[in-house]
């Protein structure tokens, strides 16, 4: 018999081997994808809690292989980022986005898409000409497209700072991302201005029925009530969270509970049945 030792040195030579095969192997992939437009988006409705009305939707990316194999978009997004690809697929993304929308936002004038930008977009000034392009091809007005960072993102404080305030001059509400996964969440509050905050699906799971809920979930809700910021939650699975979230004051919601990612046809008619606005 092969003694354990190098069984698992070998497993462990093995997936290293693996790794790095794909990881040189993607920028190349990555790019030829968006040649051949393989991304695509799903929009993930944005309800709002006291009336379950679809107030909104998040775009979210993936990829179609040739294979026919989808990707989700946490496997590339991150290469994407490493290999300097991540400011194209963001592109990529708006116009799309505006490829889809047709009238959207005139039928629908409150309606808000939120776009997700990366580490490298918030730290440059030219996202904002992307966004403003973005307004003037979707004939979107103030609020209605919001700009989705990750707390995760800002690295460099005052240039994230300075591009934020600049979207939010030109009318675009920004949401910080993931609330609470990153390392210093009081610092950025403190020193950038955010329309809303986005609670990270790790926090909204520990809503659960026995009463165990995580005592992290309430204390994010009164920094952003004391900081006086709208509250999202992400990845809201059961009726329970739901009401629990909204008795606590929390105003949106996201999640399986009242929608899975889908394509923007099958969001328009659940658009036409979820309200007028
Ligand atoms: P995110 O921005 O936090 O997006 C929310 C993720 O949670 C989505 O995963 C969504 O499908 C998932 N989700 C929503 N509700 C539920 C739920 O009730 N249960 C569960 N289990 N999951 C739920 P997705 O689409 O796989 O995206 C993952 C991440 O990839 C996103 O996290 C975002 O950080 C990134 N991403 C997606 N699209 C883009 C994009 O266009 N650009 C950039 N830069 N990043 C993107
Ligand atoms: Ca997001
Ligand atoms: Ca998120
Ligand atoms: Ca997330």
């Amino acid at each position: 018999t092969i003694p354990v030792g190098i069984l698992a040195s070998l497993l462990l030579a093995w997936s290293v081997f693996r790794i790095a095969k794909t990881r040189t192997a993607m920028p190349a992939v990555i790019k030829s994808a968006l040649k051949q437009r393989e991304f695509f988006l799903e929009y993930q409705p944005l309800v709002e809690l006291a009336t379950g009305r679809w107030i909104g939707a998040e775009a979210l990316i993936r990829w179609r292989r040739t294979t026919g194999e989808v990707v989700p978009p946490d496997i590339f997004i991150p290469v994407a980022e490493a290999c300097g690809l991540i400011q194209q697929i963001s592109q990529y993304v708006a116009k799309q986005f505006a490829s889809e929308a047709g009238d959207l936002f005139r039928r629908y004038p409150g309606f808000h898409v939120g776009i997700n930008v990366a580490a490298a977009d918030i730290h440059d000034e030219a996202t904002v000409l992307m966004f403003r392009e973005l307004a003037a091809a979707t004939g979107a007005g103030r609020n209605n497209i919001i700009v989705e960072a990750t707390e995760r993102s800002f690295t460099d404080h005052s240039r994230a700072a300075t591009v934020i305030k600049q979207m939010r001059q030109e009318g675009f509400p920004v949401a910080i991302d993931d609330f609470g996964t990153g390392y210093s969440s009081l610092a950025y509050l403190e020193r950038i201005r955010f329309d809303y905050l986005k609670i990270d699906k790790s926090f909204v799971d520990t809503v659960n029925t026995d009463a165990a809920t995580s005592g992290v979930v309430l204390h994010i809700i009164e920094m952003a009530k004391a900081l006086n910021i709208e509250m999202i939650a992400e990845g809201v699975e059961t009726e329970l969270q739901a009401q629990f979230l909204y008795e606590q004051g929390v105003r949106f919601g996201q999640g399986w509970l009242f929608g899975k990612p889908m394509p923007f046809s099958q969001l328009l008619e659940g658009l036409e049945k979820s309200m007028p606005m």
